[in-house]
């Protein structure tokens, strides 16, 4: 079951109170005191985090105070507080928008024991671990690349957390965008030759031309692990190989294979080594030469406020002509077909390829890096960017709603 029903990635909107009838004002009132009590804990939790001390609450703590809740709002009210509530509704508009905007304030309760619970406390604790994958991405998306480093150095079973919840909410979308990633390598690199027309761009490496790959933000490095895995069996046997691999992936047109000479050597890099395919680095800075890259893909990872340095990153790194694939996260975009969002990676020197809006769930966008320098208008992003950071306006961050 999914951590938390949400259809596709949704900014928060924000609710305002109105029309309020008597049993809503029950409801409101109640509301006001959970969520008052959520605040309470999502504070002491914060600064316990801050500490770098583990959250000290138990599970049973925790499902109990939400029982507790529960057991509470069956217990039937004495006549006469309707009157005194209706009064107190009246005067306290405000108060119940400022208590509803508090829904943003997710509590991030702490990680528990999963042996030997009733079905209610796993019903609760699916909750919980969906308060907890809310608030980690609240933190990926609001603080800068250095502070989620370090954030996930200190803790790092927030990575888990957080890509379980993750992966519970891409495989409820019709398409993954690292899937369509994986394939475009593939069908394009048995396709076409390295650095023909229409090819994938890539590097000399001792007498072989070879795809290097930064799979930036890279998650648990699947692009890596089903690239490598098809190169294995395309080596041995290239038509059984793509046979399978249409099998699993979907057919991309007809794919025959006219490229033997195909050769990938893929870098992932994230904030936790949750395998041996992953280099930890905050992608502001990837161990990497300059020009020693072909391709960078930023699949759903442009997270931190401070991202546009990641495509500085990419820039430094990759060859002329290497190309830029970016998946973003569609709500996240300030217009619907990304313009403003081409246009300044367009300033920091890269040329336009396409747009692909066709998902509903992401855009995807392709750049190359030009053979020459043109001019470029750096500086002016540059003077923007100390007036507001690029999270803040070139990419909304993705919150999820409450529900
Ligand atoms: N690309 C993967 C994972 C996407 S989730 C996929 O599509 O399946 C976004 C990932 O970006 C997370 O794993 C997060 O840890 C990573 N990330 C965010 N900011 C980062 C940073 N500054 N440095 C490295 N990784 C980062």
């Amino acid at each position: 079951m999914a951590l938390f029903e949400v259809e596709g990635w949704n900014l928060e909107g924000k609710r305002v109170a109105h029309g309020i009838s008597l049993s809503e004002t029950r409801k409101k009132k109640r509301k006001e005191r959970k969520d008052k009590r959520k605040l309470e804990r999502r504070e002491k939790y914060e600064q316990a985090l801050a500490s770098g001390d583990k959250h000290e609450e138990t599970i049973e703590e925790m499902i109990e105070e939400e029982d507790g809740a529960a057991v509470t709002n069956k217990r039937k009210r004495p006549a006469d507080s309707d009157d005194k509530e209706t009064q107190e509704t009246k005067k306290s508009k405000k108060e119940v928008e400022s208590a509803t905007s508090i829904e943003t304030a997710i509590s991030a309760p702490p990680k528990m024991a999963t042996e030997n619970l009733t079905p209610l406390q796993k019903k609760m604790l699916n909750k919980l671990s969906g308060s907890r994958f809310r608030w980690i991405n609240e933190q990926l998306y609001t603080t800068d690349s250095e502070k989620a480093l370090e954030m996930m150095k200190k803790q790092p079973e927030l990575f888990d957390e957080y890509h379980k919840g993750f992966q519970s909410q891409v495989e409820a979308w019709p398409e993954n965008p690292v899937d369509l990633y994986i394939k475009q390598l593939i069908f394009k690199g048995v396709n076409r030759a390295i650095n023909s027309p229409g090819g994938l761009p890539g590097l000399e490496i001792r007498g072989k031309k070879t795809v290097v790959v930064a799979d930036m933000g890279c998650g648990e490095a699947k692009l890596a692990e089903e690239v490598n895995k098809f190169m294995e069996f395309y080596q041995k046997d290239s038509k059984k190989a793509l046979k399978v691999f249409k099998k699993k992936y979907g057919g991309n047109g007809d794919i025959s294979s006219k490229n033997k000479k195909l050769y990938f050597d893929i870098h992932s890099f994230d904030l936790k080594k949750v395998n041996d395919r992953i280099t930890v680095a905050d992608i502001k800075h990837v161990p990497m030469e300059d020009q020693s890259c072909s391709v960078v893909i930023f699949c759903l990872a442009l997270m931190g406020t401070n991202f546009l340095d990641f495509i500085k990153e990419a820039e430094r790194i990759l060859i002329p002509r290497g190309e830029l694939w970016i998946a973003e996260i569609q709500s996240r975009l300030a217009d619907e077909k990304g313009e403003e969002f081409s246009s300044i990676l367009s300033k920091m020197g890269f040329k336009h390829k396409e747009t692909d809006n066709s998902n509903r769930m992401f855009t995807r966008f392709e750049f190359f890096k030009p053979v020459r320098d043109g001019e470029n208008e750096l500086e002016e992003v540059e003077e923007m960017r100390k007036e507001r950071k690029e999270g803040e306006w070139l990419l909304k961050p993705c919150i999820y709603k409450r529900r």
